[in-house]
């Protein structure tokens, strides 16, 4: 393989060329109870009104205010899905449960614990500053956009579309992802390691990170350090998926055939060096409306290249704008390097407001990620951070 390739460009170029790398989810549908992770389709417009009725907001008394009778007659109780069947009248109230249905002619509530009741009649102890109802349409009315389209449907999203009375919600369709590891030392977990060979970590980290984004997928190999091999694998990924992922193989070793392979089966690659540590050889292109992304093998580098770019780009084909989440804290041991002419992504553990950093020793180490929840961002030209500065770190 050659050993200059195309030219490098910056994380923010790279980014930018994923960016406009043309997806198009389409819309299905899914019944409730398997929307979480999804990403709705449809501005969700309320039918309803909520409250859809006036309510009580207290266990008491509905009565009228201002009413001056000492003492009030209880004309019924109206339990939690009844219907009020009396109006209430001056001298008079309703024993009222939380969220009953407010009666005709009350327009408060007064909490159970500032009553005496004794033999229908009640008394109050004491006044209460706020009237206890919630009023119908006060959190919603029909034709309110109560979701956009767009939004990640988390547990509190699930419960507002229930809320609505969704039984079926429109979202987008989830890309079909293939991972092709390849590699002729790798070997899967659970089998002998012969001497030369590593474990396949990458093909099991890929396939959680798109499973954490809620993408499925379709299509797993591992392929060994042949074009043909590997040809084979990209072919039929390339056949049945959306977004290809090939670990390994991209580098300038004498058997890094995926560059090549993949622009023998016609993927348009759009960039093949990132200034960007851990990761410079990533490869990136299309192939019709496939996104094919070639992350180096380095079980560090095949991470945070996902996090970094993959993640994104699959993201939106989810029709999901996803941002990373960036929180500050100070940092515990200093992060510095010496060359400077690519930008880091250094593996950190922030907790509270400490931001540590796992002896780092490389992209091949992946035992550094472990415990790590965020990233710390060094730009290309900078040297990094000295203890105690205030940093940024993008959380995982
Ligand atoms: P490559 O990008 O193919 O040059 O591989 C770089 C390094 O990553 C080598 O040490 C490989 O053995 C290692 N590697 C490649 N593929 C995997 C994998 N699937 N799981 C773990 N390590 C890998
Ligand atoms: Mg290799």
């Amino acid at each position: 393989m050659p050993l200059s390739k195309a030219p490098m460009i910056t994380v923010e170029e790279a980014l930018a060329v994923v960016e406009r790398a043309k997806v198009a989810p389409r819309p299905e549908s899914a019944p409730l109870p398997k929307a979480l992770g999804r990403v709705l389709a449809k501005d969700l417009v309320s039918r309803i009104a909520m409250p859809p009725f006036d309510k009580s907001a207290m266990d008491g008394y509905a009565c009228r205010a201002g009413d001056p009778s000492p003492s009030l007659r209880v004309v019924e109780t109206i339990p939690a899905g009844g219907v009020p069947a009396k109006s209430v009248k001056r001298g008079e109230c309703a024993k009222i449960m939380t969220g009953s249905m407010m009666p005709r002619g009350a327009d408060r509530v007064v909490r159970r614990e500032l009553a005496v009741e004794e033999g229908g009649v009640v008394r109050f102890t004491g006044a209460d500053d706020s009237p206890n109802v919630c009023r119908r349409g006060e959190d919603v009315k029909p034709g309110d956009v109560v979701l956009k389209k767009g939004v990640l449907l988390r547990p509190q999203e699930i419960g507002i579309l229930a809320s609505m009375g969704a039984a079926d919600v429109a979202v987008f369709e989830r890309p079909a992802v293939g991972i092709i590891a390849t590699g002729s030392e790798i070997v899967p977990p659970g089998r002998p390691l012969p001497p030369g060979r590593i474990y396949d970590s990458n093909s099991y980290s890929l396939a959680a990170q798109v499973g954490r984004c809620g993408a499925e997928v379709k299509l797993r190999r591992r392929a060994a350090d042949t074009p043909a091999a590997i040809r084979r694998a990209v072919a039929a990924a390339l056949g049945s998926c959306r977004l290809v992922l090939v670990s390994g193989g991209v580098s300038a070793g004498d058997f890094d055939y995926v560059p090549a392979v993949l622009r023998d089966l016609g993927v348009r690659l759009a960039f093949e060096q990132v200034a960007i540590q851990p990761g410079k050889p990533t490869v990136f292109g299309t192939s019709g409306g496939t996104l094919v992304f070639g992350v180096p093998g380095n079980p560090v580098s095949t991470f945070v290249i996902f996090e970094v770019f993959i993640k994104p780009a699959l993201y939106r084909m989810m029709g999901y704008a996803w941002r990373p989440l960036i929180v500050t804290g100070t940092l515990a041991r200093a992060i510095l390097r010496r060359r400077t002419e690519r930008a880091a992504y250094v593996p950190v553990r922030i907790e509270g407001d400490t931001v540590d950093r796992p002896d780092y020793h490389g992209s091949a180490h992946i035992h550094a990620l472990g415990g790590a929840n965020g990233l710390v961002y060094v730009p290309k030209g900078e040297e990094g951070f000295p203890e105690g500065s205030r940093v940024h770190v993008r959380l995982l």
